[in-house]
């Protein structure tokens, strides 16, 4: 796989004024005949490059449905989703694994990383796939670790760090290929507040200083704070998308970033 092209992606940034994202009339229907469900009814978002956006709302009302198919893990029933204005729903299998592998980083509520494997090696694999070699793997972790505060802790395994840490694992992994946007499903979910508002802070400044697009999925109004924009879901459609005039700018002072938590 190692450098294969990214078959029928557009080299280049979006067109002047395009967005990053586009989603138009995304339909997605589970099932069919009398168990036939219409988990999303016509989704339009738009996402710029550089832009931190909360999805939320009540449970079954389509964020992980609009999750998966943003990260090219599904495809929409109907509509249109195009990614740097390319049409992801006429990829194939195949062009969305690529996709994903060269554009998109994930971060989930459960970490989901591999146990009895080091931080290093967890954060190793996406580049892995990539067909990165080892020298360029190692290196690149390394300095993903360090990042995310976790330097001196890359020999570590999952059962040796505390939830914080291993979330900031994780966080090291999706942005190891430098994607250009991460997708982040609940992921404070399962860390206490303050372990909370510390992942934020890294996620913020993965924003704010790489550029990187964040769509995050949460029910925490405190975490959805620090987006610029919240995307509300309801019964499979959005029901507004409110503009967030003074985001969090910064973790709460007195919390430390130092990865020894
Ligand atoms: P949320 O993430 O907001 O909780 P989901 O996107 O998971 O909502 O679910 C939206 C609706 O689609 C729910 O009614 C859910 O039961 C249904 N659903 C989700 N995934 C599937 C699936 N794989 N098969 C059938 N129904 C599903």
């Amino acid at each position: 796989m190692a450098g294969s092209p990214v078959v029928a992606l557009p080299p280049a940034r979006p067109a002047p004024g395009e967005p990053l994202i586009r989603l138009r009339g995304v339909t997605k229907r589970y099932g069919s005949g009398a168990s036939e469900l219409l988990a999303l009814k016509g989704i339009d978002l738009d996402v710029a490059a550089g832009e931190f956006v909360a999805i939320m709302g009540p449970s079954g009302s389509g964020k992980s449905t609009a999750m998966n198919i943003l990260g090219c893990l599904d495809t929409p029933t109907g509509g249109q989703y195009l990614f740097k204005g390319a049409h992801v729903e006429a990829l194939s299998r195949d062009q969305r694994a690529r996709l994903r592998r060269r554009y998109l980083g994930f971060v989930f509520q459960g970490f989901n990383l591999l146990a009895r494997t080091s931080a290093q090696e967890n954060v190793e694999l996406p580049l892995l796939y990539r067909g990165d070699a080892a020298a360029v793997r190692r290196a690149a972790a390394a300095t993903a670790l360090r990042s995310v505060g976790l330097g001196g802790w890359e020999h570590h395994t999952p059962a040796e760090l505390s939830g914080g840490q291993q979330q900031r694992v994780a966080i090291a992994r999706a942005i190891v290929t430098a994607p250009a946007v991460v997708l982040a499903d609940e992921p404070t979910g399962n860390l206490d507040t303050q372990r909370s508002h510390e992942i934020m802070g890294l996620l913020l400044a993965l924003n704010r200083d790489q550029g990187i697009t964040v769509l995050m999925v949460t029910h925490e109004p405190d975490m959805a704070a620090y987006a610029r924009r919240l995307v509300h879901f309801v019964d499979g459609r959005i029901a507004r998308i409110v503009v967030n005039p003074h985001p969090v700018v910064a973790a709460p002072a007195g919390l430390a970033v130092d990865g020894s938590a």
